[in-house]
């Protein structure tokens, strides 16, 4: 547009470090330049079409509807700090419209693939956490003495929403990049978590993308038939194979491996189960989260009882293997990936 080189780093700060709505707050750019933006380019927003908060208020999910009509889903967790960590705020994004690899424990999964979301489309989806979240900041704060600078905002991202964030590879690995730019959101690389299920050659690639991510596996079953019941992907990418992929991307990144293991009553929690995971995630630098799954309207799992959880994450322990419990937040508001999307669509149906 003929203008200073200065001119775009204070465009893209406006965008992502002051997360600017319109180009007439972008105070920092000229008048003229600001019409002429105006004139050519517009600054997408998501279409908040519902919200929900739990009980507790420490989740909430946004549903926006894309330009082309789309649903997409947005999860901010709230964490208080644990005296080990700072409060932390945390987005839950989507990458894809729908999802194509029919996860039966998903609601995503059960409602089919749509299309890839665009790198704009994923950003915009932290930009709007993060005005939620600097508003909170500021809400918080003791008689406004603090200034827009000292909030913390949106303190980590996880690619956990809809969709399967490798199989939308190139626009996924884009946006981290824009959201970890110390210019503009500034997210720090190991805020970032990519979730997968086990797409190998993707996962082979991210290795050498030189991120300093984290990388977590939904992994959930210790073997490929209890695992090819519930993903239908690990006819493609067994176990073994997708064990030994994480081998080569552990040796490469130097980075721990998240596995996540949603627990499925009577489907993969029993002790022996967890003795088998033991087994085949030893010598692998790791850490296991067992969720208590969310239940579907149509998925035919149960919740697992916390004390079965408990002795699931005994067996993991002989084997030295390192484990959490996590309690998923926001059952209350149907949190987990897709069942935002599924209840609107029940109540427009009715
Ligand atoms: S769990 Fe993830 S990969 Fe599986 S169907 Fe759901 S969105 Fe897709």
């Amino acid at each position: 547009m003929g203008e200073k080189k200065f001119r775009s780093d204070q465009l893209w700060r406006s965008l992502y470090h002051d997360v600017s709505n319109s180009f007439e707050e972008m105070s920092t750019l000229s008048k003229p330049f600001r019409k002429s933006l105006r004139e050519k380019y517009s600054i997408s927003t998501l279409k908040e079409v519902m919200a929900l908060t739990s009980s507790d208020r420490t989740t909430s999910k946004s549903l926006y509807r894309l330009c082309d009509g789309e649903l997409i889903e947005t999860v901010m967790m709230r964490y208080e700090s644990d005296g080990h960590r700072r409060n932390r705020k945390t987005a839950c994004i989507s990458t894809q419209a729908g999802c194509a690899l029919g996860c039966t424990f998903c609601a995503t999964g059960q409602q089919g693939f749509r299309r890839n979301l665009t790198v704009g489309e994923i950003v915009a989806q932290v930009i709007e956490m993060q005005r939620v979240a600097i508003a909170e900041d500021l809400d918080q704060i003791d008689g406004g003495q603090r200034t827009k600078g000292e909030v913390q905002g949106v303190t980590n991202v996880v690619f956990m929403g809809m969709g399967e964030p490798l199989a939308n590879y190139k626009n996924t690995i884009s946006a981290i990049r824009v959201l970890n730019d110390g210019q503009g959101l500034n997210i720090g690389a190991r805020h970032i978590t990519v979730s997968t299920v086990g797409l190998i050659p993707e996962i082979l690639k991210l290795a050498d993308e030189d991120l300093q991510i984290n990388l977590a596996i939904s992994l959930h079953a210790p073997d490929n038939a209890t695992r090819s019941q519930t993903m239908p992907v690990n006819k493609r990418y067994p176990v073994e194979e997708l064990i030994n992929a994480c081998h080569k991307y552990a040796a490469k990144t130097k980075r721990r491996i998240f596995f996540e293991y949603v627990l499925l009553k009577e489907q993969n929690d029993s002790i022996e189960q967890a003795q088998k995971l033991g087994r085949l995630l030893n010598g692998l630098h790791c850490h296991v989260n067992l969720i208590p799954v969310n239940p579907t309207r149509d998925g035919p799992f149960e919740r697992t009882d916390l004390i079965v959880a408990k002795s699931f994450q005994g067996g993991l322990k002989q084997y030295g293997i390192p484990s959490t419990v996590r309690m998923e937040k926001g059952i209350d508001i149907n949190a987990g990936c897709g069942q935002l999307r599924e209840r609107a669509i029940e109540i427009l149906d009715n």
